[in-house]
């Protein structure tokens, strides 16, 4: 019965003259449309460093009615930040509730993280020397507040199962599937309370991540290990050979912090067209902290892109960082914490309110970065409109 009405349908049609509307002709009646070439995947991922909270900052943050207030710190990068697909940041401060505490053993307000979420990080590492500051309850409870938030985060657990379950993480973005690994070299010498809570810097838990993220269809592989030593401006031989390893397990990109300065960016096996497919970042330094000396106020966000072309081989297109200053500045009688684009702020002191020994201090950071990292473009991303 079905074929006779379709007969009939279609012998009115074309008895009629009508058109027979495409989707319902045969497959054989289909015409020749030549079909665009398959669009390539496209990615831009995006590296912020090491998020710290000192006392200072929380004070600054904090409002009359006792509520706790980011904004003013991300505004001036917000936009940067919000350019990437996939942006991923360390937070470097435990979220164990009050009371807060700074140095040296942290716990910052949730709002500091969360506001960071909202201004375009979809990514936070929690392995890192403090992670340990506050216990297993400060370890659990950061979990917590991120998962109450729906927000991805690595390098911590809540116990076995958890991290049975849940490492390495795997983010499913434009096409890709990104596996994002993250380790500490330690704990500050405070024990983690079991030993699948935190993920610590070993060559065999690296080995074994890297090929658990390849039979889970990872396609590519991002590890990011807080590790160095702290003020050196470059990277040594332990972590440079911690990368080769990394790379020779199938580590694809090797993003790294925990120095509180920025240290170089070496760029290996560059392709055809004389781009790197190797990107190591070994220290991006201080996101945000109350650090005033030189290298240390300030740092660089790393962004590259990778492509999935035709023939299903992703490689790395582009790469570019974008260094930073963090302004401490006085606003209505308390201190704020503002993050300049550095080239953008030395261009325009005046209406980023930086004057004299910061101006100094500013221009010092971004003279010291521009020499430090001579083997990757700077952004040249527009901040006209972020000023106020
Ligand atoms: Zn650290």
């Amino acid at each position: 019965m079905r074929i006779l009405i379709f007969s009939l349908l279609y012998g009115l049609l074309t008895l009629g003259g009508g058109s027979w509307p495409q989707r319902f002709l045969p497959n054989h009646r289909q015409p020749a449309v030549e079909q665009p070439a398959p669009t390539p995947d496209t990615l831009t991922l995006m590296f912020i460093g090491d998020v710290m909270s000192h006392g200072p900052q929380v004070d600054a943050a904090r409002l009359p009615d006792g509520t706790y207030d980011y904004a003013p710190c991300y505004r001036f990068l917000t936009p940067y930040i919000a350019s990437a697909d996939l942006c991923i940041a360390n937070m470097e401060v435990p979220l164990a509730g009050a009371p807060y505490t700074g140095y040296p053993q942290f716990s910052c307000p949730d709002n500091m993280m969360s506001q960071l979420f909202e201004a375009g990080v979809d990514v936070f590492l929690t392995a890192n020397n403090h992670t340990c500051d506050k216990g297993a309850k400060g370890i659990r409870r950061t979990i917590q507040v991120m998962d109450s938030l729906g927000i991805p985060h690595t390098g911590t657990w809540l116990d076995s199962t958890d991290y049975r379950q849940r490492n390495p993480l795997i983010i499913d973005k434009n096409g890709f599937r990104i596996a994002v690994l993250n380790y500490t070299y330690g704990t500050n010498g405070i024990p983690a309370p079991n030993p699948f809570m935190v993920n610590l810097l070993d060559s065999v838990n690296i080995f074994n991540d890297i090929a658990t993220a390849r039979v889970t269809d990872a396609d590519y592989i991002i590890v990011m290990p807080h590790w160095g030593i702290e003020y050196e401006r470059h990277q040594n031989k332990a972590q440079a050979g911690y990368a080769r390893y990394m790379y020779e397990c199938g580590a694809n990109m090797v993003i790294g912090g925990h120095p509180h300065v920025v240290q170089p960016i070496t760029l290996e096996n560059r392709d055809e067209q004389g781009v790197a497919q190797r990107v190591t970042a070994y220290s991006l330094g201080n996101f945000v902290s109350n650090q005033r000396k030189r290298y240390t106020d300030g740092g660089i966000i790393v962004k590259c892109t990778i492509v999935r072309d035709t023939t299903g081989t992703i490689r790395v297109t582009d790469y570019e960082y974008l260094p930073y200053w963090v302004y401490k500045g006085v606003c209505q009688g308390k201190y704020q914490y503002h993050i300049l684009p550095a080239k953008h702020a030395v261009e325009n002191c005046a209406q980023y309110n930086v004057h004299g020994a910061d101006s100094v201090a500013l221009n010092l950071f971004y003279k010291d970065t521009k020499e430090l990292i001579d083997s990757v473009p700077e952004s040249k991303f527009d901040f006209t409109s972020t000023t106020r």
